[in-house]
């Protein structure tokens, strides 16, 4: 685990003064923490009945479509508005400065579909709340919630009570 978190890079001050960012973009370039980090979160789904995975753009993308290769489940976007060809479902949520919006498309559930959500990082948790409320607004079930990386020092795990979260590497301040 040591060699993965030394894979994530801290960027001072990015995009605007304040927040310490998480740059994977060395653990994804290097081949076998790649591999490594894919295989770690896939075992803690081994045995769960997931259905498919929905994950967010634009980091969540990379590794999550790794993820659901590794489990063989399905892969769903969440997109920003206006980026989704089809009908879409869209939901609205508090940022801590202004307002964003996600959008996913609404064939994509069905009801009782299992859903296992995943974002590369999670700070204040609003987007994996979202996501969330997005899924269960198509019906369906939220059976996990992973990341890579946590920021446990923004208590992100708060916005997100009642649902099974898994994160790979957490990481304090
Ligand atoms: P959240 O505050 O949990 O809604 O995070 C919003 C999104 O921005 C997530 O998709 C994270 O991937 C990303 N994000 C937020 N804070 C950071 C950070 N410090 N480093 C890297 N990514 C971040």
């Amino acid at each position: 685990m040591d060699r993965l978190i030394q894979k994530i890079r801290n960027i001072p001050d990015f995009p605007k003064k304040g927040v310490a960012f998480k740059d994977i973009t060395p653990l994804l370039q290097d081949a076998s923490s790649f591999k490594r980090a894919i295989l770690l979160l896939a075992e803690h789904y081994r045995n769960s009945k997931v259905s498919s995975l929905v994950s967010v753009e634009s980091r969540g993308f990379i590794l999550g479509a790794a993820l659901a290769y590794e489990l063989g489940v399905g892969f769903i976007p969440v997109r920003k508005p206006g980026k989704l060809p089809y009908k879409v479902e869209r939901i609205s949520y508090n940022l801590e400065y202004g307002e964003d919006t996600i959008e996913i498309h609404t064939d994509a559930i069905k009801k009782g579909d299992e859903i296992l959500v995943f974002d590369d990082v999670i700070a204040t948790g609003g987007t994996a709340q979202a996501i969330c409320r997005l899924v269960e607004k198509l019906g369906g079930v939220v059976v996990g919630v992973c990341f890579l990386v946590e920021l446990t020092y923004l208590k992100g795990r708060d916005k997100l009570k009642g649902y099974d979260i898994f994160s790979l590497i957490k990481l304090g301040k």
